[in-house]
């Protein structure tokens, strides 16, 4: 109970925090990432800059231990406890803000297991949704999280929480197995004179009031020091005594200044003081030794509870806020660790002269436990939120009942849902029906949504970039033309004050600041990557030499595209000229099947109607050649249509290929029934000895089927194919006529922007002033030979 004020401010909700993560983690999975060219205006996916290598580390710890990277994804909404996170990691509450955290979770996490590592990773990409995801969101609540005025608060927890119920699910599979140590000992236990002691989670430090693990580290502190100031006492008694036992042993005999007799007096005395000051002290001292040892087990207890909290209240795959199941599981850490940590003994007994002494002589450390324990509900939930825990379930669970009502109203862009979505939202329209959002989220991945909600873009290249080792961010610093370098151990650390904090990239949030994420230094280098996203403050950002280098660069990516869809063109219109040169082939040799089919026939026409009997040999004779053509007039047949089925793909092409298939389609169907004159032809006995099948195939003449008609219309097509294939030749010399332009243009543009970065003005002044005439007149060369549209001619002029 004592936690849940705080699912408040957290940005991207955990669940759409860690889907944001898996897009990443999916596309580091084979070893390297992607990162695209975008146009920063459009908020468009235009190329590719190039493939990363992730760091091999890296690599093999997110891949063994995804679940510890989710873990770590959940980040301080979650870990060390979410009030902690909430009122400590997120704001700017040390010397170094949020980043002195990140900083020293990743330094510390170094030397540990990759599991410690795979995590470290996820709490930097926490980061990273953070910051993108509260840029969004503090524009439709003007400021970062605050509970002054109370809208601003509702405002975030149902903006979203709405979005969340837009996002696909993620694989709920967390885990701190492995991590429970590091998470104790380095975000919880603050051991005094630690980093953790001296600045991050300091005693009395802005935040820590709601802090279980501050609160008992203090604690604990100051039971040690009395416990050690016992034994300290105690052992200076003995010292003491020693010495005086020792001196009274040494006197001489017959030295008066020595006296035994006093010596061991004294040290009687001594003794007395000391078993007086045991039976007073003692009995204290072993009662605080238990209750820091209860401290110990409890706070050794805590990861998995805050684990366990997180869990019920926004990481379940039935997405459920189940704050009785969060209560539960406090009550349980209440009644078996919290009450004996805050000074009621798991032994009892013999302390009950000791407790209220004690107790009362540590009243400043108790204070904040006190008001802990007596109640939970006032002191944090609704003083801190200003909501009851049934509004803000209402808020957190409903989100779209309330939508209009509360985002319509109070500071910040007032939006209802309509316009949210179609505005915000791919341009979607609002979902109504339980059925109306499984459908959204289904065109989530289905229609890229990613690439079309900059601030989830942007998260998803963020979380990418933190897989990189530092000399690959320096590789794609020097492909984005940038001369900075990365001087942190990760992309994602030195720069970010505040995770509540909205344009920390830049630096130009409400708390501006001098550092910038190293990819953010110069806008032309951050504009190649990372789209413009609602809530950006950074409209004049770029100098304008910045802008001018960075419309150089997407137009000449532009161009490097086109260059390659017409390479692609290219590649399948010579596959097309190969296809059809093999069809021509075999036609002509159908053609000329045909052709001696026709002279067979007409032979034997010839024989039978000059009736000589002389003729019956040459007639024989002929009839046998004819006979030997059909198997092969068969096979091409047979070929030309295996050959119109395999090509039916073409049929999608239009233009001239419907017609090729057309005329192959009827020269089949003559073809067959040239074979069915065949049939009439094979009844021609092998000895000749029966001339009367002969008038059969004058009456196949007479009757009008006419081979010679047939070996004609072959004849055509064979000449159609000709002039079909020459054109398409010619198309394909034009095309690569003009894909070399095209590079042509890609180089000068090059060339410029090279000079420009070098900074040799005058070449690239002269450059700049003969480049226009060449590449217009490539342009107008292009436009004659009429092969292009006007879309395309037009983005090349542009
Ligand atoms: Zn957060």
């Amino acid at each position: 109970v004592f936690v849940i004020h705080t699912p408040a401010a957290l940005a991207w909700k955990p669940a759409t925090h860690v889907y944001l993560a898996e897009q990443a983690l999916e596309d580091a999975k084979d070893g390297k990432v992607t990162i695209e060219r975008v146009d920063y205006q459009e908020g468009k996916v235009i190329g590719t800059i190039g493939e990363y290598p992730v760091d091999p580390d890296m690599l093999s710890a997110i891949s063994r231990y995804t679940s510890q990277y989710k873990a770590g994804v959940l980040g301080p909404d979650a870990y060390p406890d979410i009030a902690t996170g909430q009122q400590v990691i997120h704001p700017d509450t040390n010397s170094d803000g949020s980043d002195g955290w990140l900083k020293y979770l990743w330094r510390e996490s170094r030397s540990g297991s990759p599991a410690v590592k795979a995590f470290a990773a996820g709490y930097l990409t926490h980061a990273a949704g953070d910051m993108y995801g509260h840029t969004f969101v503090n524009k439709f609540t003007e400021k970062a999280f605050t509970f002054t005025p109370p809208s601003n608060a509702i405002k975030h927890v149902l903006l979203e929480s709405y979005i969340d119920k837009l996002v696909p699910r993620p694989e709920f599979n967390a885990s701190i197995e492995g991590l429970k140590d590091f998470i104790y000992q380095k975000m919880i236990y603050a051991s005094p004179g630690s980093d953790l002691d001296r600045k991050y989670l300091r005693a009395g430090g802005k935040g820590t009031e709601a802090s279980i693990p501050r609160i008992y580290s203090t604690l604990r502190a100051r039971l040690q020091q009395n416990i050690d100031s016992y034994y300290k006492r105690k052992s200076e008694y003995d010292r003491q005594y020693d010495e005086k036992i020792e001196a009274a042993k040494d006197c001489e005999p017959l030295d008066f200044s020595c006296s035994a007799t006093a010596l061991y007096a004294q040290a009687a005395a001594i003794q007395a003081e000391r078993t007086a000051f045991i039976a007073t002290v003692g009995a204290a001292t072993t009662y605080q030794e238990y209750w820091r040892d209860d401290i110990d087990e409890g706070l050794r207890k805590w990861p998995e509870t805050s684990h366990e909290i997180a869990k019920a209240l926004f990481f379940n795959p039935e997405d459920k806020t189940n704050v009785s199941d969060a209560q539960e599981i406090l009550e349980d850490y209440l009644n078996q660790h919290l009450l004996s940590m805050s000074g009621a003994p798991d032994v009892v007994g013999d302390f009950a002269g000791v407790v209220d002494k004690v107790q009362d002589a540590l009243e400043e450390e108790i204070k904040p436990i006190k008001k802990l324990k007596e109640n939970f509900y006032s002191f944090i939930l609704e003083q801190a939120t200003g909501m009851t825990l049934e509004e803000l379930k209402k808020y957190l669970q409903n989100p779209a009942l309330y939508f209009d009502e509360v985002m319509t109203q109070g500071e910040g862009e007032r939006v209802n849902r309509e316009t949210f979505h179609s505005k915000y939202w791919a341009n979607t329209s609002k979902p109504n029906t339980s059925k109306d959002y499984e459908e959204l989220v289904k065109k989530f991945e289905e229609l890229h949504f990613l690439e079309k909600i900059p601030a989830l873009y942007n998260t998803v290249v963020m979380s990418k970039l933190i897989l990189l080792s530092p000399s690959s961010i320096n590789q794609l610093l020097e492909d984005l033309k940038d001369s900075t370098r990365l001087k942190e151990q990760n992309v994602m650390l030195g720069f970010i004050r505040t995770l509540d904090g909205d344009n920390e990239w830049s630096g130009k949030g409400e708390k501006p600041h001098p550092e910038k994420m190293v990819l953010a230094q110069t806008c032309a280098a951050y504009r190649q990557i990372f789209m413009k996203q609602p809530g950006e403050k950074s409209e004049d950002g770029c100098s304008p030499s910045e802008r001018f280098l960075l419309s150089f660069s997407t137009a000449t990516q532009v161009i490097d595209k086109v260059v390659d869809d017409f390479e692609r063109e290219l590649a399948r219109e010579e596959t097309e000229l190969q296809n059809l040169n093999t069809w021509i082939d075999q036609s002509l040799q159908m053609a000329l099947s045909a052709e001696a089919t026709k002279g067979t026939i007409d032979s034997l026409v010839e024989a039978y109607s000059t009736k000589m009997s002389g003729a019956e040999v040459r007639l024989c004779k002929s009839g046998r050649q004819s006979i030997a053509f059909f198997p092969k007039i068969r096979g091409t047949v047979a070929s030309t249509q295996r050959m119109l089925a395999g090509y039916q793909p073409w049929k999608t092409l239009g233009r001239q290929h419907e017609q090729i298939i057309s005329s192959l389609e009827n020269l089949t169907n003559e073809a067959i029934s040239t074979l069915d004159q065949e049939q009439t032809l094979t009844r021609i006995p092998k000895s000749c000895s029966a001339l009367d099948t002969l008038p059969k195939v004058y009456s196949l003449r007479t009757q009008g089927i006419d081979i010679s008609d047939t070996s004609k219309k072959l004849g055509d097509v064979t000449a159609d194919f000709r002039n079909q294939i020459e054109n398409l030749e010619k198309e394909v010399e034009r095309n690569k006529q003009f894909v070399n332009n095209q590079r042509v243009i890609a180089s000068i543009q090059a060339d410029l922007a090279e000079r420009i970065l070098e900074g040799q003005t005058n070449e690239a002044l002269e450059l700049a002033n003969s480049a226009p005439v060449r590449i217009n007149r490539m342009i107008e060369e292009a436009k004659g030979q009429n092969i292009f549209g006007n879309d395309e001619i037009s983005q090349l002029q542009d």
